[in-house]
């Protein structure tokens, strides 16, 4: 019934845990699940989980906070995501949060590395035609000028994709569905705090959006703090149902049937 469209499985967490979270989300109802990579480093862990289990997909990419690490080219993108169950191209994209503490006080104008890296994976989803998952942390503006300046206008060659784990205003969402993108909301929704968010997912059309886990982190409230695991996606789906004074079930449907629209490889 419910899908998870981003869960990072193949992180430390989960070592010798497939048995109990496979379990835990046959018990909750939660059919499918796109693993998501971090780093090329990771990659064959990540097409390797997906390739043993037939409701397991993958993707290939290199998050922007990832450094010394092997850095990807278009050519390589291509290349590895040509292996079975690979569907999407990311996660990629901007992260200007906390410059100071996390990037040693570095400036945006020192993160050109992260522009030019965010620009390979579109090119690479451009010409495999796979979605990009796209993350973006205090950098809406380079994030969105970016994409457009790549061709990504919903149209044409673009290979559109997802803004993962969303957490910026609706003049942002509006924007990335412009663009011809859909919106993931994660368990943040379900934060006390998060009533801005939760205003955002109100606002953003059924047929365009995604829930997800981006497990092992952000598991939303009753157990916020907690690892998280895609069994708990039906929590992010609920805050919506109940937002949106809709039945829970509407919002699992919707939210599955767009990740196989916008996912197109996992119907095949
Ligand atoms: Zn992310
Ligand atoms: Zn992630």
């Amino acid at each position: 019934m419910f899908t998870d469209s981003h869960c990072h499985l193949t992180f430390p967490e989960f070592a010798d845990q497939m048995p109990q979270i496979r379990a835990a989300m046959a018990a909750a109802k939660v059919d499918r699940a796109l693993c998501i990579c971090t780093k090329l480093e990771e990659f064959d862990d990540v097409q390797a989980l997906a390739a043993s289990y037939d409701n397991f997909w993958a993707s290939v990419g290199v998050h922007p906070d990832n450094e010394d690490i092997a850095e990807p080219t278009v050519e390589e993108l291509v290349r590895l995501s040509a292996r079975p169950r690979v569907v999407a191209i990311g996660e990629t994209g901007l992260d200007y949060y906390q410059m100071e503490e996390r990037k040693g006080g570095r400036s945006i104008a020192d993160m050109e590395w992260q522009r030019d890296r965010f620009r390979v994976h579109i090119r690479a989803a451009q010409q495999t035609r796979k979605p990009l998952i796209i993350h973006t942390r205090d950098a809406s503006a380079d994030t969105l000028a970016i994409l457009k300046e790549e061709g990504e206008d919903g149209a044409g060659r673009a290979a559109g994709g997802v803004f993962h784990c969303f957490t910026e205003t609706a003049e942002v969402a509006r924007a990335a569905l412009d663009l011809g993108f859909y919106i993931s909301f994660s368990g943040i929704l379900t934060f006390k705090k998060a009533q801005d968010l939760r205003d955002v997912a109100a606002f953003v059309p059924l047929d365009r959006m995604l829930i997800e886990t981006d497990s092992p982190y952000l598991a939303p409230v009753p157990y916020r703090g907690k690892t998280n695991n895609p069994s708990y996606v039906p929590f992010v789906a609920q805050q919506i149902a109940e937002l949106r004074q809709m039945p829970v079930e509407d919002i699992a449907k919707a939210t599955s049937d767009n990740f196989e629209t916008l996912f197109r490889e996992v119907k095949s």
